[in-house]
């Protein structure tokens, strides 16, 4: 049986440390220069607590910066709360939230959109390659409009999707107009936002707010920061005593400079763009390389910074043998190959002719 405490395993269960890079998650990396040089800066003696200090208002000036627009914006530790906040912001409990089967709010986040909105239920919808299509939202959304129903009040999408995939601007905009048929707001779980305007190549105002987007979830952590995210809310009167919410459920940071200063590093070197670039190079090199190999099977095309491929299940476990970490929760055999802003070139061919050996061997039965 497990144990209650996932993580009271001690430091000698750990006997060799995963000092090479791997790919298992964007979150294995550490601090790219450009955050941890604003977080050195910002430990110089003392500013005020709670956001009210120079870094939290220099790195909200950036964010309305890059999205060319006054919106608002706030910091979070994580992921699991920038989402599950900001989708209790814009819905009652009796209403529903509309999202792909596999999106995160739905499988990753132990509950937390519907607990902290107390108790609005998710939607989940079916979609090819990770992404929610416009007629599978027009759908749901009509098939009840009784009493009895939860009413449909978001359409949270993930941008770049959990399977390694973007939305394209005509395909938001045609959610847009969704949104708009059936007075749906429109939320952004942009945990991997700059991999998709790196893809897309496109300014952040055009696959966010002029695309309909009401809040996004901007994701700092897998770009390169310690911690943190940025919710940006792009209609002001959705933020209405937001940070009533963040306090509440305890992310109103203390010395809140450390999540701030990370962004200011990032948004003003143009590192947050670099790192995405970087990662999503780093996945196209893998994508090149594994498409070569006789037997690899790409789940979904690569878009941004990931390769979701099917291997041999004997391929998966000799490789986690040779000390390759990955996940592979996508059913058998089905693996996610992540990059990050660090990932080399060698990093990624030395995966790939690990892969080629063990694929050029018969498995031994
Ligand atoms: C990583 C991730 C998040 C954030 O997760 P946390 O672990 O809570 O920081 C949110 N959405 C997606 C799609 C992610 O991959």
């Amino acid at each position: 049986m497990t144990h209650p405490n996932p993580w009271r395993r001690s430091h000698a269960d750990h006997p060799s440390p995963l000092a090479r890079r791997q790919f298992a998650s964007d979150n294995y990396s550490g601090i790219c220069p450009e955050a941890w040089q604003a977080m050195a800066d910002a430990n110089c003696g003392h500013a005020p607590g709670y956001g009210d200090d120079a870094w939290t208002a220099r790195a909200t000036d950036l964010l309305r910066q890059l999205f060319e627009v006054d919106c608002e914006v706030f910091f979070t530790f994580n992921g699991t709360s920038a989402n599950a906040l900001s989708l209790a912001a814009i819905c009652q409990s009796y209403h529903s939230i509309v999202c792909h089967q596999l999106a995160h709010v739905e499988t990753d986040e132990c509950g937390a959109p519907e607990f902290f909105s107390n108790g609005t239920k998710l939607l989940p919808l079916p979609g090819a390659q990770g992404r929610v299509e416009p007629d599978a939202v027009a759908e749901t959304v009509l098939k009840r409009t009784d009493i009895h129903y939860p009413k449909p009040r978001v359409l949270s999408v993930t941008q770049s999707t959990e399977m390694g995939t973007v939305y394209t601007l005509p395909q938001l905009q045609e959610l847009h107009e969704v949104t708009r048929r059936y007075d749906l707001r429109f939320h952004m779980d942009g945990a991997r936002f700059a991999n998709a305007v790196a893809t897309l190549g496109v300014a952040p105002k055009e696959i966010t707010w002029k695309a309909g987007v009401d809040v996004l979830c901007f994701g700092g952590t897998k770009n390169g920061m310690a911690v943190g995210e940025a919710i940006v809310f792009f209609k002001h009167d959705l933020a209405h005593e937001f940070a009533y919410r963040c306090k509440q459920s305890g992310q109103l940071a203390s010395k809140m400079r450390f999540l701030a200063a990370p962004w200011v590093g990032l948004l003003q070197s143009g590192a947050w763009l670099k790192n995405a670039q970087h990662a999503n190079r780093a996945a196209a090199r893998m994508e090149t390389g594994l498409l070569a190999i006789p037997g690899v099977e790409f789940l979904a095309p690569r878009e941004a910074n990931a390769c979701f491929v099917r291997l041999p299940v004997e391929t998966c476990e000799a490789l986690k043998a040779r000390g390759w970490r990955f996940y592979t929760f996508i059913g058998a055999g089905g693996c996610r190959l992540m990059t990050s802003w660090d990932t080399s070139d060698e990093d990624v061919d030395a995966l790939l002719k690990d892969i080629r050996e063990l694929m050029a061997t018969p498995a031994v039965v």
